[in-house]
């Protein structure tokens, strides 16, 4: 229920402004931007501040600044790279700022000579010697004639090729006049009760002031995200967003799945052989999966727990109900590692049950491969693990009932996406667990996946006991050594984990094998194995059973161990160059020890000097071994976008929310989207167009 006026403003199409001429549309168009309304909805990134002079004496490094001085003097320096370098200088009393300019032509050097005045504005930063701008924007300037300082803050835009910033205020200085023309536009879609709570201000003041804040506004405060325009509009946008994932899911509702309601007999035999009782929290996820799947639509759930929760056996219970019902199972890992891991699990869980597990990576090759894909058309297969290879285009299944996906900690939502696709070819589409051992704060998962149920495994099996982790320069290397000495000695085992900055396996695995003989040399009454990726199964797979049977003391290893092992006697995990992972993967590994009832102990064995974030990471894991714990505080140092892995992927891209930053909001946010899907059902669609126009993610809905 537009009122004509809105029509009006989003039916004014750019072409309409000055300086808008076929080129400036089609790079418009890009990005989706075609009418006024679009681009008053396109807000600035940052900010810059030039409506005030800063005394150059003050200056910070780090920030941006307009500052106004006299060339001391200049010249040109041939030191690692020649430069123009100029000395501007003013009245506050310090010895002023270096300019510095890598490129320059003669008449612009000509110019700048001591005496003359200069306004600069640019990025401080620390110099050789004092505080320098690198190509700061400048302009000449008399004293008698001042040019006149900026009346709002500079907003800088997000920009596509070929769109200058000056473009971008261009145009939306004419579209704010013609906001201007009618205050009642744009339409306000937020309920009226939410609006007072937040005493939020009206949304075309909002949109004015974040496309223009006035001089009297701090460009901190705009950062730090607490002035009430942003975050009314972040609100809008986090509403928008929740109501576009439930429309999805509503959409979702409506496609047909298979129904899976077996008679529980694979599942009750597989639990009356399982050598342990499953947790309460193993079976309460049991069970919400297994209700969603006996649902005549498709299952999309996410299944949370830490590393060590014992999520395997959960995917491996939800797999025996799809073949109860005489369906097909794919479980899908990220690294073909991983798939085995997987697939030694469920042969030892479904062989006893006359199920045969099936395994599919890129390894397969030629007939083999051609073999296994036949089965699995053939629904001879009724479990098949593997990697991404399960979903090439060649690989069809007859019968496929559920897909499993293990991220471990990484969140692969544009996968899931792809399923959908390769499930629309067939009448039904099948059911979609996703795992994760990246758990993270239920608001934020719940506002990122509104799409997707979510379970939590938050209990870890009984007789855990929790990994002491100590962090130690490698400068006492030989005490860290004698350590493992002493553990194996008396009986434990230990691994030691070798990482390397270098992406580039082959190194790592040379690493590993160095190390591994420098360990043997200093410890020559210890068994020492090794493992590496580039290992092939057969070489990699003796060692492996060797160090679960206690024939090795020490398994010196590459990251590959991370989803590898599962050895309780092992208590003792020497982590080198930890400062080279993220926290995910350092709480991963640390997680292959502490599976027993000895205390174990984690050496986080790096090089000084940590970088402060490296101090952190490290820090944070010496304080917890609670993997939702350590989450919350890497969302907090990093953001979603990079925890999450969003944004290589592109799947959420927020205008202005901040999903971590603006947690709290996230509650009313929801509530605001109820309010709307009751109260005001009109509003859903316009608020999505407004926020997520024609992009991908709603595109498909
Ligand atoms: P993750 O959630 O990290 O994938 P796994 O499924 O690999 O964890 O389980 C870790 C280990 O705990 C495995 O050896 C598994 O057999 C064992 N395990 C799982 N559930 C239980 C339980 N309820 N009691 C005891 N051990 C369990
Ligand atoms: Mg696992």
């Amino acid at each position: 229920m537009e009122t004509g006026k809105t029509q009006a403003l989003s039916r004014v199409p750019v072409d309409g402004l000055r300086g808008v001429g076929p080129k400036v549309v089609e790079r418009l168009a890009k990005i989706g931007i075609t009418s006024v309304r679009d681009l008053l909805f396109h807000l600035p990134l940052r900010y810059q501040d030039r409506t005030r002079l800063v005394p150059i004496a003050d200056l910070k490094p780090g920030a941006e600044a307009l500052v106004e001085g006299e060339i001391k003097d200049a010249g040109i320096g041939y030191g690692r790279r020649r430069s123009l370098k100029v000395r501007l200088a003013d009245a506050s009393g310090s010895a002023g700022i270096l300019l510095r300019f890598f490129h320059f032509s003669r008449n612009q050097a000509a110019a700048l000579k001591p005496g003359g005045r200069l306004r600069c504005f640019g990025e401080v930063r620390h110099g050789p010697q004092s505080l320098e701008m690198v190509h700061p924007e400048y302009q000449h300037c008399d004293r008698d004639e001042l040019p006149p300082l900026e009346n709002t803050l500079t907003p800088i835009y997000p920009t596509t090729e070929g769109l200058q910033q000056s473009s971008w205020r261009l145009l939306t200085d004419q579209a704010l006049v013609l906001l201007d023309q009618d205050n009642a536009m744009p339409e306000e879609w937020l309920p009226w009760e939410v609006r007072e709570r937040f005493r939020f201000p009206p949304l075309a003041a909002a949109l004015r002031l974040l496309h223009r804040p006035p001089a009297s506004i701090s460009v901190a405060d705009l950062r730090a995200r607490r002035h009430p325009a942003l975050r009314r509009l972040a609100f809008e946008e986090l509403v928008a967003h929740q109501l576009g994932l439930r429309r999805f899911r509503h959409h979702q509702k409506r496609i047909r799945a298979p129904v899976l309601n077996g008679d529980r007999s694979l599942r009750t035999r597989l639990l009356a052989r399982l050598p342990f009782a499953l947790t309460a929290a193993q079976r309460r996820v049991t069970e919400e999966i297994a209700a969603d799947l006996e649902r005549p639509y498709p299952m999309l759930r996410l299944l949370q727990g830490d590393v060590g929760s014992g999520k395997t056996v959960v995917a491996a219970l939800a797999s025996l109900q799809a073949v109860e019902a005489g369906h097909q199972v794919a479980i899908m890992a990220p690294t073909e590692l991983l798939s085995e891991q997987h697939l030694h699990n469920l042969r030892d869980w479904l062989e006893p049950l006359g199920l045969e597990p099936l395994w599919l990576t890129g390894r397969h090759k030629g007939r083999e491969r051609a073999e296994l894909v036949a089965r699995i058309a053939g629904g001879e297969a009724p479990v098949t693990v593997g990697t991404h290879a399960l979903f090439q285009d060649d690989v069809r299944f007859r019968d496929l009932g559920l897909v499993i996906v293990d991220e471990q900690h990484r969140f692969g939502v544009h996968q899931r996406m792809k399923l959908k696709e390769k499930g629309a070819q067939q009448a039904q589409i099948p059911h979609q667990l996703i795992m994760t051992a990246t758990p993270i704060p239920r608001s934020l998962a719940m506002t990122l996946y509104a799409d997707l149920d979510l379970s939590v495994i938050d209990e870890l099996p009984p007789g855990r006991t929790p990994v002491t982790t100590a962090a130690v320069p490698d400068s006492r290397r030989q005490e860290v050594i004698d350590r493992v000495q002493e553990a194996c000695t008396q009986g434990r085992q230990a691994y030691w984990v070798c990482t390397l900055i270098d992406e580039s396996e082959v190194l790592q695995c040379q690493a590993a094998e160095d190390t591994a003989k420098a360990l043997a040399a200093a410890l020559p009454g210890l068994r020492v194995g090794l493992v590496h990726g580039r290992l092939k199964t057969t070489e990699r797979e003796p060692v492996m059973a060797d160090f679960a049977a206690g024939k090795l003391d020490l398994l010196v290893a590459t990251t590959v161990i991370e989803v590898g092992v599962d050895v309780p006697n092992a208590s003792l995990m020497i982590i080198e160059n930890p400062e080279r992972l993220g926290l995910a993967q350092l709480h991963q590994l640390r997680g292959r020890v502490g599976r027993g009832a000895v205390r174990s102990h984690c050496v986080l064995l790096y090089h000084a000097p940590l970088s402060p974030p490296a101090r952190a990471r490290l820090a944070i894991l010496r304080e917890s071994t609670d993997g939702f714990e350590i989450a919350r505080k890497d969302l907090k140092m990093r953001g979603p976008g990079e925890v999450l892995g969003t944004r290589q992927t592109g799947d959420i891209q927020f205008r202005i929310a901040d999903p971590a930053g603006d947690e709290a909001l996230l509650p009313a946010a929801q509530q605001a989207a109820d309010i709307i899907l009751e109260r005001h059902p009109e509003y859903v669609r316009p608020l999505i167009e407004r926020w997520f126009g024609g992009r991908v993610e709603y595109g498909r809905v």
